[in-house]
């Protein structure tokens, strides 16, 4: 028998992470996370990765390991877990209680059980024997797995970095990575995020300093947007606010839920009681004793701080004197949404600070000595990166490679293809099981597949051009001028004459390709419109709009 290990997500794109180990009866999943939509995907709101093949072998899951509480490695549960028959999940404390929020947020909360671990706990499912080790990242509890299977010991890290002095005083544990190295590791699995940046990642504690300056240097308020499950960055700006002596209010509901979270299970330390407070407590003390902790540091449309920017928030309002401060490395596509809030910021007399150099410094996932350091703990015969889009993975296979990792047991897979380990060897197969994209657009989980994708994205670009057609349906002849709707495509009033020559060509099109009205056969007439009117606009437009070619027979 071998162990497969099938990834499911998380091996061409950052996001959807999930990972499927499947050996005999027992199937063992690990996350389940979902993925942010870009400029290609018009009107998606997440994408989760296709579970198709867990839903066929259900009775085979033996249960779900979570890592960490990030949406994209715990976002995708509610959408999943009916599905796939409510598996039990094992996971650290405080991303359970992410996890529970979560559930609770779909209403779909009770039905699979969640069981805490602790990071010394032994767990057995199946043929799966596991232990945890604490890794540093930007969330508390995050944990990487070492799993003991039938076909070898492996370990999977992600997401992850080292960090000697990080804000929960809770550093990795070394100890863990070099006892598996010396039981022997069959596969390392390991976090690629930053496999093409030199050096190391810099400590949460450089950025706590920086923290505490701007905060103590600050003439007035400072309104600092974050990630609401960049835990340990609100506490030091918890911290930084007690030693400023400035009063902090929280807005945003993804924050103002997260940090009741961790201040109900101590993750987040309060520095002085009565810290935290309402916006009009705040209003009667002087600003220089004030911090507004808010979301929105990606620019969201609808977050707290993007309201503030556009003089939309209820409570909050910019004034002269303000410091607005972004601390969260921008995801990729957002730069630019997160410009032009900083902008109307500005423009509204606030002094913005944005930190992103610094924070993409002190990322959450390791830079390459770091990587090395985590294949040469572990010491593993076999290694594949995850995490990340392909080139990072390539990147991080190089960087196994330098440290000795023989070129042929490295193993850098797409989706859809799986890696099978035996006492005998370990190879790469094709899967043949569904994977690639699901999409989330709004209520609709999948429904929107790649043909109403092409859709969008034609309407997009060049908007859509209704043709309709009334036809005599003995004469086969038009009995009036084709009427003509047009959507982001042209301006109708200012375009008399092209519309004057398409409905002339609709007219030829029509008349000649109809000459048997008793065998009119509707879709080839409004295929054939569709195409010659798409050729004779774009001859005059070079535009492409999408052409909807409607009949009505009289
Ligand atoms: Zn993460």
């Amino acid at each position: 028998m071998t162990l497969k290990v099938i990834p499911l997500g998380g091996i061409e794109e950052v996001g959807e992470n999930m990972t499927v180990l499947e050996y005999g009866d027992d199937i063992l999943v690990i996350d389940a996370g979902i993925g942010f939509p870009d400029e290609t995907m018009p009107g998606i709101d997440y994408i989760i990765p296709n579970t198709k093949y867990l839903e066929d072998n259900k009775k085979k899951i033996r249960g779900m390991i979570i890592t960490h509480g990030h949406l994209d490695h715990i976002g995708a549960i509610p959408y999943i877990m009916p599905k796939i028959g409510d598996p039990p999940i094992y996971t650290m404390k405080l991303t359970g209680e992410f996890i529970k929020k979560r559930l609770e947020e779909f209403h779909l909360l009770g039905r699979s059980t969640i069981h805490e671990v602790n990071k010394d706990d032994v767990l057995t499912l199946g043929n799966f024997r596991i232990r945890f080790f604490r890794l540093n990242h930007n969330i508390p509890d995050s944990v990487g797995l070492a799993i003991n299977t039938p076909a070898g010991l492996l370990v999977y890290a992600t997401d992850w970095k080292f960090d000697h002095t990080p804000v929960d005083g809770k550093p990795t544990e070394f100890g863990k990575l070099a006892q598996f190295g010396a039981e022997g590791v069959a596969l390392l699995m390991s976090d690629s995020t930053n496999a093409e940046k030199p050096g190391y990642s810099m400590s949460e504690k450089t950025l706590g300093e920086t923290i505490d300056r701007l905060l103590l240097e600050a003439k007035g308020r400072v309104i600092f947007a974050t990630f609401s499950t960049l835990i340990g960055r609100v506490q030091q700006l918890l911290d930084a606010a007690h030693k400023s002596n400035r009063k902090v209010v929280i807005t945003g509901r993804s924050l103002v839920n997260s940090v009741e979270i961790c201040l109900s299970t101590n993750y987040l330390q309060l520095p002085a009681k009565g810290m935290i407070i309402k916006m009009d407590q705040a209003k009667r003390l002087p600003d220089n004793q004030v911090v507004i902790l808010t979301t929105g540091s990606q620019g969201e449309e609808f977050s707290a701080l993007a309201r503030i920017s556009r003089s939309e928030h209820k409570t909050i309002q910019i004034k002269k004197g303000d410091t607005a401060v972004v601390s969260a490395s921008p995801i990729p596509g957002n730069e630019r949404s997160i410009s032009s809030t900083l902008s109307n910021l500005a423009r509204l007399g606030a002094k913005v600070l944005y930190m992103k150099i610094l924070d993409i410094h002190t990322s959450g996932h390791a830079y390459q000595e770091d990587l090395k350091l985590m294949v040469a703990l572990t010491r593993p015969k076999n290694f594949m990166p995850i995490h990340g889009e392909y080139h990072m993975l390539v990147a991080h296979a190089n960087l196994a490679r330098d440290v000795g990792v023989p070129e042929s047991n490295i193993f850098t897979l797409n989706n859809g293809q799986m890696l099978e380990l035996s006492s005998a060897g370990v190879g790469v197969k094709e899967a043949r099981i569904p994977t690639g994209y699901v999409f989330v657009d709004g209520l609709g989980v999948g429904d929107v597949g790649e043909v109403v994708l092409r859709d969008r994205q034609v309407m997009s670009q060049d908007g859509m051009f209704v043709v309709i057609m009334t036809i005599d349906k003995k004469t086969g002849k038009l009995t009036q001028q084709p009427d003509i709707i047009s959507r982001g495509f042209i301006y109708m009033k200012g375009s008399e004459d092209l519309l004057k020559e398409v409905k002339h060509e609709v007219r030829k099109v029509v008349e000649t390709k109809n000459k048997k009205p008793s065998e009119a056969n509707w879709a080839y007439i409004r295929s054939e419109v569709r195409d010659q009117i798409g050729e004779f606009l774009y001859q005059r437009t070079e535009r492409r709009p999408m052409i909807l070619p409607v009949v009505i027979e009289v």
